[in-house]
């Protein structure tokens, strides 16, 4: 079998911990199957870069930040390579470049847009094991090194996967799999044997870092075997993220997802005009930044308030936006100290009340919704940051995750 096996930041936090990957991957090759593994860059390093580089400036380039921020994937690949090299496995490292990877031109948060998968094939057919940095890529018109967004790394492994053809990917990180919440928020937390694509789509675009959003998407786009499970623990298996259709009991709640990282923006006092909101979410989208719930109330006396949601990581440039928009605003505000708290599940499709039952549990702990917004498989729900931890464990409580 070919196996990508990715390793997040935690896995290859200390020079310990590379061993210990190193001894993953050795067992796997020992096996008899062929590796590629994709690694992060050791727990924090990221961060740290990025402080680096804002001592400097509160606005670096962007084609910069790709420069310094692939840095810290690539010190690991070549110590992993190093280690697994020193003990009789021929390996060879490869840079995002390398491995073939093409992105579109928008650095830090650059989209895949195809991979050169001859170097990989060729190192593999020579027998070596591949130790691919992750996170990276090179941009397709200026051939500059490209940054895939915050846990890009594994982005990296699931569009390789896709496109060699891989027979699994494996996402190892510090938890032994995909569970019902976080479970360094709720301890009681139970363990999935296995959840839709969707629905992990769901839980990591609304905060379950566990996963990238975007690499759930690629799975679901070109159909990868994908498994979340722990480096720590690399006997115990998995979550599968599969088809829904490959799910026998369905759910009506799969899961609850907090994100912190979200700023609500008000916008008050907007002119009412037709093609306002066109205007104002167009120039956001131009930004490129991710709108994510909006809330219009309806116009009075000619005016109207707009509230909606950003990452947090938006924040300057959403500044620079809404102040284009400040004659025909009569203020702006910023809230920081506020969560997103979800319920996801495809099961709910078919059943009601499961909104009220979300509604009536933060209500029994006191906890004001401020936005709501629904799909067909989930529920999001505003409230204030100091009730994050409480909102998702009466959450957890009320649909009995724990059973
Ligand atoms: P890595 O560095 O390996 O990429 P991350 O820190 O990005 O790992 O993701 C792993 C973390 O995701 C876990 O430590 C856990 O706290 C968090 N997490 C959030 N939601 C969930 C969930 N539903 N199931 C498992 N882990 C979750
Ligand atoms: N090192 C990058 C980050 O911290 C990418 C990754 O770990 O997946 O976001
Ligand atoms: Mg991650």
């Amino acid at each position: 079998m070919l196996k990508v096996l990715k390793f997040g930041g935690t896995s290859v936090g200390t020079l310990d911990r590379i061993r210990n990957v190193a001894n993953i991957i050795k067992d796997i090759r020992d096996e008899g199957h062929d590796v590629i593994a994709v690694v992060s860059a050791m727990s924090g390093e990221t961060n740290k870069l990025i402080e680096y580089a804002q001592s400097f400036s509160n606005n670096p380039t962007a084609s910069e930040m790709d420069m310094l921020l692939s840095s810290g994937e690539r010190v690991t690949s070549a110590l992993l390579s190093i280690t697994l090299n020193e003990q009789g496995y021929e390996t060879t490292s490869m840079s995002g470049r390398e491995a073939g990877i093409i992105t579109d031109n928008v650095h830090t948060k650059a989209r895949i847009e195809s991979i050169d998968t001859s170097n990989m094939k060729k190192a593999i057919s020579e027998g070596k094991i591949i130790v691919v940095a992750g996170f990276q890529g090179v941009t397709q018109d200026s051939k500059r090194v490209s940054t895939l967004g915050r846990g890009g790394s594994d982005l990296t492994a699931v569009a390789i996967a896709g496109a060699i053809k891989a027979d699994v990917c494996e996402i190892y990180t510090d938890v032994d799999g995909i569970y019902t919440t976080d479970p360094r928020i709720e301890p009681k937390a139970k363990k999935l044997d296995k959840i839709s694509y969707d629905e992990m789509l769901e839980l990591a675009s609304l905060g379950a870092k566990v996963l990238q959003n975007r690499s759930v998407e690629m799975a679901k786009k070109l159909n990868v075997n994908l498994v979340s499970r722990s480096s720590f623990t690399p006997e115990v298996e998995g979550t599968l993220i599969t088809k829904e259709e490959n799910i026998m009991e369905k759910p009506v709640v799969s899961g609850i997802a907090l994100d912190k990282n979200q700023i609500r923006v008000g916008m008050y006092g907007v002119t009412d005009r037709p093609g306002i909101a066109s205007t104002i979410f167009t120039a956001l989208a131009d930004a490129k930044i991710n709108v994510d719930m909006i809330v219009q109330t309806v116009g009075v006396d000619g005016k109207t308030d707009l509230d909606f949601t950003i990452p947090t990581t938006d924040w300057e440039i959403c500044k620079k936006v809404t102040e284009t928009f400040k004659d025909e605003t009569k203020k702006v505000d910023y809230n920081d100290k506020i969560c997103k708290v979800s319920v996801v599940g495809v099961g709910m499709k078919s059943n009601t009340g499961v909104a009220s039952k979300a509604f009536t549990a933060l209500a029994n702990e006191n906890i004001n919704i401020r936005i709501i917004s629904t799909s067909e498989i989930k529920i999001s729900m505003i409230v204030e940051e100091k009730y994050a931890e409480l909102a998702v464990r009466a959450l957890h409580d009320a649909y009995n995750l724990d059973k």
